[in-house]
């Protein structure tokens, strides 16, 4: 299949990768001097935390923790479980969660919860997109690579029914 025929490209590879690094820079700078532990949400964030850690400068470690909806993927129910858990114990240590989009909120806001009882010294979120217009709860977002329309967007990590997750664009989803 050519990529084409899968929807026009919402964000290029280039633009992708500069944000990324000017994401990198301010938590950089923002945590100058500590080290961090960045916890990647699989699998949709997998691509964008691995390229981001890469544009920290400073100290850090690496997590991942994979959570699953009950509902479907365009009609989130808002039940999160957790379908595999931390290696680490995240007490006492700065932590940066990575998502790759957030929607309406609910899988982060399950998330903050979630981890904020397991006591970090701070807790943060980087999401590399954003649907503002889709939020059915307010959850905080410290950094956001880019605000995004409400369209179903896939590639850079983002699936569809697990598939165009190797894109380098992010594109958006003609159906
Ligand atoms: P939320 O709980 O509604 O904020 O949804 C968050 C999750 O839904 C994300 O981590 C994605 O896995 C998925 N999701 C939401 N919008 C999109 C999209 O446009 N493309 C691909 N996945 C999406």
């Amino acid at each position: 299949m050519d990529h084409e025929s899968i929807g026009p490209i919402l964000l290029g590879a280039e633009k992708i990768q500069k944000r990324v690094r000017e994401l990198g820079n301010q938590i950089t700078r923002d945590f100058m001097g500590k080290s961090l532990h960045l916890i990647g949400i699989l699998k949709g964030a997998s691509l964008f935390h691995s390229d981001l850690v890469r544009a920290i400068k400073l100290e850090l470690s690496l997590d991942f923790i994979a959570v699953g909806s009950y509902g479907n993927r365009t009609n989130s129910s808002g039940e999160v479980r957790i379908l595999k858990d931390l290696d680490e114990s995240i007490k006492e240590k700065d932590v940066i969660l990575v998502e790759d989009i957030v929607d309406t909120g609910l899988t982060l806001h399950y998330l903050l919860q979630n981890l904020s009882a397991r006591d970090p010294s701070s807790l943060k979120t980087v999401t590399l997109l954003n649907k503002p217009s889709r939020r059915k709860i307010e959850v905080p977002v410290e950094y956001i690579g880019f605000d995004i329309p409400d369209k179903f967007v896939v590639g850079y990590g983002l699936d569809y029914a697990q598939k165009y997750r190797n894109l380098e664009d992010i594109r958006i989803l003609q159906k």
